[in-house]
């Protein structure tokens, strides 16, 4: 049976969401289809809204202004640790452990040479700058374990060593799998991971 062309492209686009189906979808799209006229609209405007999301000038987590819930807190910077992450979903994860309490930084991905991802593709050269301006004494490399991962924390651990005054260099230890994605894991694997952070 040919679905109306209205489902058809609500199906769409619930299928471009990670980890829904054609099965799932279809069910989201008949599911709004019982919604009344302003909550249907009231979702697509709350959608809608996404565009307008702003970026930390530190670093890179999402914010209404210009520096985010984490880096408007004295307390965080103070802390003297930055923990490097390749993407807000990961920033996210280990903040919800509660446990970490220095500032972060999204690097925007990890280098990838099959998909033209290069280190000046992503936020080093503002990493570097943030160690260097705020005197920074620890960083943290919590990329997810994975190839990528492992070239991109040597690639950092090499330009960190070149900065003009010495830092702690760590990397999230034992309890992420090889491949496993830091979003995906619960928050006492990251507490675990965090506290076996090693030398790196
Ligand atoms: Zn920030």
């Amino acid at each position: 049976m040919r679905l109306p062309r209205q489902l058809e492209g609500a199906v769409e686009m619930f299928r471009r969401l990670p980890g829904v189906g054609e099965k799932t979808a279809l069910r989201y799209a008949l599911e709004m289809t019982t919604w009344s006229v302003d909550q249907t609209l009231f979702f697509t405007k709350e959608l809608g809204n996404l565009i307008d999301l702003k970026r930390c000038d530190e670093c890179g987590y999402f914010c209404d202004t210009a520096l985010c819930s984490v880096c408007s807190q004295e307390t965080r910077l103070e802390s003297g640790i930055v923990c490097v992450v390749e993407n807000v979903a990961n920033c996210l994860a280990v903040e919800k452990s509660g446990v970490y309490k220095g500032v972060y930084h999204v690097l925007g991905g990890v280098i990838n040479p099959f998909l033209g991802i290069g280190p000046e593709e992503l936020t080093i050269e503002k990493l570097l700058e943030r160690i260097e301006k705020h005197s920074l004494k620890e960083v943290i490399l919590a990329l997810n374990p994975s190839i990528e991962g492992d070239v991109t924390s040597a690639y950092l651990r090499d330009k960190l060593d070149k900065l003009p005054h010495s830092l702690i260099v760590r990397r999230i230890g034992l309890g992420v799998p090889m491949g496993g994605s830091l979003e995906h894991l619960d928050s006492l694997t990251i507490l675990k991971a965090l506290e076996n952070r090693r030398s790196f």
